[in-house]
């Protein structure tokens, strides 16, 4: 084989393998170094994907039990079969990393299996599995090597008792007790694939809220939801040590605001407080400038301190680690590398929670926009009030726009929605094109749909929405 490339991009995560996908189709030859045995980074192994089969799986269980009934459906009992469950998430991942590798060979990318270290500017270095060392040559690196999940200090995740993301995918049974440590994204999806499984789950955060960063609106309806479904919150809470004896985990924490000292026994806990980059030694040996936080440094072009090498996803100082942001910087960086103009605009980047109902946003927060004195009005539309959520029984949430009070220029917008996700796509849109509240209003949606909430949102912004 020939060892010399234009790109090489070391991480095959939706940063990397996009970054090659869209390197190749610029003409650039390429590879791309993967030490894990299937493509597709953590977001298909051992993230995104495997959460959201469960998610679905999960909440059609929880529908069959609870709501088939009052549809009209009548069944015999509903049993939970976890194995199956896990093998349908498991045929998923398989489905789709294979989907990465037919797009390698389809656009002829060498795919090298191993761990690449940079060994000099244009040098690549890959173990592979039996510790067999080749060399790889590039005009071009990109480094994608994604993210870890950190733990609380004083905590050791062993993934028995005290796990990360990666082990509460795959419990072979359902835990009776999970104590889940942060309620930011993977927390919440986490507790509510177990709680609708069985398990009685409590979430313990430090802050006074859950998702951080979050319009405070938002997230204080989206507490009420899951508190109803019954997760239970431990908010303002710090975890000071957890102990664990012959498989039973206890739980220590205080109240930030009384110092009470609380305790909860359970048979697994989850931690769930952040990830941080994964850059280790072998990719750091060439001393790539590095944050406090731990972050490569890279400019506007996605350069790092040393020329050629290029980073994107998790591991950048830019951005939310979001699967999303990483396939948009991948698909820039190789463009960049040509010579064209890539692009991310990272005050467009919609963040989604998909659990039931889905929490969506994108752009600026009430509350960001106050702290920078920008002022704005508001326009908010329930689904109590949207036809095809009310067929649908799927009321609880609402859509809320947010505009620059002069211009209406759309600056932000959340939905909670069962389909949430998929709405806010035409909003990030919508601020793309410098859209303003009346462009929405303006625009015809089709009836029925949740869309429709988007529109009257839209129109409430200046208070005239018609089914409210
Ligand atoms: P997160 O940053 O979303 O949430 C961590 C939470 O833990 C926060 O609420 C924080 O206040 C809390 N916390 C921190 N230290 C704590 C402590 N000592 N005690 C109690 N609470 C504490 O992180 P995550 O949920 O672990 O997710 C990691 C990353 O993965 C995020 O950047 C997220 O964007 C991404 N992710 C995204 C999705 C999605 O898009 N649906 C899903 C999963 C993960």
């Amino acid at each position: 084989m020939d060892n010399n490339f234009d790109v090489i991009v070391i991480g095959s995560g939706p940063g990397g393998y996009v970054c090659a996908i869209r390197s190749s189709q610029l003409g650039l030859k390429t590879a791309c170094i993967e030490s894990q045995k299937t493509l597709g980074g953590t977001c298909l192994n051992v993230g995104c994907i495997p959460s959201k089969s469960l998610l679905n799986s999960s909440e059609i269980y929880h529908k069959a039990q609870k709501d088939f009934k009052n549809l009209g459906i009548e069944t015999n009992t509903i049993k939970l079969n976890l194995n199956k469950m896990m093998s349908n998430k498991n045929k998923s991942i398989l489905t789709l990393t294979k989907g990465i590798e037919f797009l390698f060979k389809k656009n002829k990318i060498t795919h090298i299996k191993g761990k690449g270290t940079i060994s000099g500017k244009n040098t690549v270095m890959v173990t592979d599995d039996t510790g067999k060392k080749v060399s790889y040559n590039s005009k071009n690196i990109v480094i994608s090597t994604g993210s870890i999940p950190t733990s609380l200090s004083g905590v050791k995740i062993d993934e028995k008792t005290i796990v990360s993301s990666t082990t509460a995918l795959s419990f072979d049974k359902i835990p009776k007790d999970l104590v889940v440590v942060g309620g930011g994204y993977i927390g919440l999806e986490l507790s509510s694939v177990w709680k609708r499984l069985g398990s009685n789950v409590t979430v313990i955060e430090y802050l006074d809220h859950i998702i951080p960063g979050m319009d405070k609106d938002v997230s204080n309806e989206f507490l009420k939801i899951l508190t109803k479904q019954g997760i239970n919150f431990k908010l303002n809470s710090k975890v000071i040590s957890i102990d664990v004896s012959k498989d039973i985990a206890v739980v220590n924490f205080t109240n930030k605001s009384s110092t009470n000292k609380e305790k909860i026994k359970c048979d697994k806990v989850l931690i769930a407080v952040g990830r941080k980059p994964n850059i280790g030694e072998e990719i750091n040996k060439m001393g790539i400038k590095i944050n406090d936080q731990g972050k490569i440094q890279v400019n506007d072009k996605f350069e790092t301190s040393i020329k050629n090498v290029y980073a994107i996803g998790d591991v950048i100082d830019k951005g939310p680690m979001l699967a999303h942001k990483a396939e948009d910087e991948g698909i820039a960086v190789a463009e960049i590398i040509v010579g064209q103009a890539g692009h991310v605009n990272y005050g467009v980047i919609p963040s989604v929670i998909y659990t039931s109902p889905e929490v969506a946003s994108v752009g600026k927060t009430e509350e960001q926009l106050k702290k920078e004195n920008i002022k704005y009005k508001v326009g908010k539309f329930p689904f109590i009030a949207n036809s095809r959520a009310k067929v649908n029984s799927e009321t609880e949430g609402f859509v809320k726009i947010i505009a620059e009070e002069k211009s209406d220029k759309v600056l932000g917008a959340s939905i909670i929605s069962s389909v949430a996700g998929t709405m806010i796509a035409e909003i990030a849109l919508a601020m793309e094109f410098g859209a303003s509240s009346e462009d929405i209003a303006r625009t015809c949606h089709s009836h029925p749909t949740h869309s429709e909430a988007v529109k009257e949102a839209a129109m409430a912004v200046d208070k005239r929405p018609i089914h409210f």
